[in-house]
């Protein structure tokens, strides 16, 4: 197929600014898509982390010999611009460098004014790269409410400036729960004259609800969620739009990349493994047990959660059944949690470790050391979500033979096989999830085989990029079709 010039706009970009998995898929992505040939350019805004990274020459971030006057309703916004390559690629990234909305605060996130000033991004990054570097390109990526700014901006204002007329656009979800909801105002600031959506109330825009109305197609990230969200339960309020769209609403599963996440060369690993040298995932699990003040018990199965403290994760059905799990006498049992986030599953989780002294431990906080030997040295996973858009933690724990037990929910039902790669229950109650969990320890205790061949599927499985840059390239061209009217 002909190379297209991608445009990707996005709040987050891995390694330059990570809070949760767009990031990752920011990072990877544009590299998996210039690997197949296309020319694809990144835009995000210049973050605290990144002014500073510009001093210190982190990333290779440098300034890039331009001033932008961004055009925003009453005012022409004079801004920087930063740029660096995605490491391990020629991809340029574009940092939008507006120190008064990005670089002189020090989170991404949490501010009231953040519609605004993912509106101003949005703006800017399309004046950066169609108007002033004079680059169009064949298809707009959006990625979640922060970058849809620039679809509503483009369908409404933009379509009569020949040079953003007619541009083909895809807006991915990465979660819906995330929206951005905000006054109408933030509208007459964009230059946007609009209808009201019937997702907005009064007075009200919704960012996501805009994104997912004007895009010329729509994914998120993988085929289950994608089908979820256009239920009631699953739609966040969104879902009769989502319905309304449904045609061109594609699920596209996450990759894994396989340069940061390889059991064979991962340093945090006491000792790196393949499929082929199993037996040595063994030391790995030792090593866990110390770091973990746990005692050295090879044959005791070490169950294993590394997750964000969010109520999205399942933790309101986890307490009790690790509490079964650890107080079973008819088998012992080790846990190792690790997690940060809300005070209230922090609090639950300090309890069970208190009183399972010795069997489990809870590591309170993010730690991108350990997380490592806890996929590669833990024998089950467990992830019983709520609700889970694509989710990378079952997919690095099957690279690195950790066997799953998940709710087969969104990406988790697409890529745990049950019986084949790892364990799945349906119903949200501790009794489904403590069967799945269950199944699994009984097979672990009387079958070695079986378990190694499920860590073996798991480990060998393909979550590669590749496989969902074909994916992307195809609804891109789908897109293209549909606005060229091929
Ligand atoms: P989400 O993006 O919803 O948090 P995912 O499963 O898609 O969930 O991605 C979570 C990623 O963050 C995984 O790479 C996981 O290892 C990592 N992670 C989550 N919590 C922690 C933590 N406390 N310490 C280290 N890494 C963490």
């Amino acid at each position: 197929m002909q190379p297209l010039k991608i445009l990707m706009l996005s709040a987050e970009v891995a390694p330059f600014a990570k809070v949760g998995g767009l990031a990752d898929v920011c990072g990877s992505l544009p590299k998996a898509l210039a690997a197949l040939g296309h020319d694809v350019r990144v835009v995000m805004p210049a973050y605290a982390a990144i002014e500073a990274a510009l001093r210190t020459g982190k990333h290779g971030v440098r300034a890039y010999p331009l001033t932008l006057r961004v055009p925003m309703t009453r005012e022409m916004v004079p801004t920087g611009v930063l740029d660096a390559t995605l490491p391990g690629s020629e991809v340029p990234v574009y940092f939008i460098a507006e120190r008064q909305r990005f670089g002189d605060r020090p989170f991404l996130y949490g501010y009231p004014d953040d519609p605004y000033r993912f509106a101003f991004f949005s703006r800017a990054a399309l004046d950066l790269v169609i108007a002033a570097l004079g680059w169009r390109p064949d298809i707009v990526h959006a990625h979640d409410w922060h970058a849809a700014p620039a679809l509503a901006w483009l369908a409404t204002a933009g379509r009569d400036d020949p040079r953003y007329a007619a541009l083909p656009t895809v807006c991915t979800i990465h979660n819906l729960m995330h929206q951005g909801r905000a006054s109408w105002r933030v509208l007459d600031y964009l230059g946007v004259r609009a209808q009201r959506l019937v997702e907005e109330r009064p007075g009200e825009v919704n960012f996501l609800a805009r994104g997912i109305y004007h895009a010329t197609m729509i994914n998120t990230v993988s085929p289950t969620y994608a089908r979820e969200i256009l239920t009631r339960e699953g739609g966040f309020g969104l879902d009769a739009l989502l319905r309304y769209r449904h045609f061109d609403v594609h699920g596209i599963l996450n990759g894994l990349d396989y340069e940061v996440w390889d059991p064979a060369a991962d340093r945090h690993l006491a000792a790196p493994f393949d499929v082929s040298t199993l037996r040595w995932r063994i030391h790995n699990k030792r090593a866990l047990q110390v770091r973990a003040g746990l005692p050295r018990r090879d044959d005791v199965p070490l169950v294993a959660m590394v997750t964000r403290l969010d109520s999205q994760k399942g933790l309101d059905i986890t307490g009790h059944v690790l509490h079964l799990l650890l107080n079973n006498h008819a088998g012992e049992a080790q846990c190792v949690v690790l997690g940060s986030g809300s005070a209230v599953y922090e609090k639950m989780l300090r309890h069970l470790a208190d009183h399972h002294q010795g069997r489990m431990t809870a590591c309170l906080g993010y730690d991108a050391e350990l997380a490592p030997l806890i996929y590669g040295g833990s024998d089950i996973f467990l992830m019983p979500s709520l609700f889970e858009p694509c989710g990378l933690g079952q997919l690095i724990a099957m690279r690195y033979g950790s066997v799953p037990v998940v709710r087969g929910t969104g990406g988790l039902a697409d890529t745990v096989r049950a019986g084949v790669t790892g364990f799945t229950f349906i119903n949200y109650n501790a009794d489904a999830f403590w069967n799945a969990l269950q199944e699994a320890l009984c097979i672990y205790r009387v079958d070695r085989d079986s378990w190694r061949a499920l860590q073996r599927t798991g480990m060998t499985g393909d979550y590669s990029w590749e496989t969902s840059a074909r994916a992307y390239q195809q609804i891109y061209q789908w897109a293209i079709a549909r606005v060229r009217g091929g």
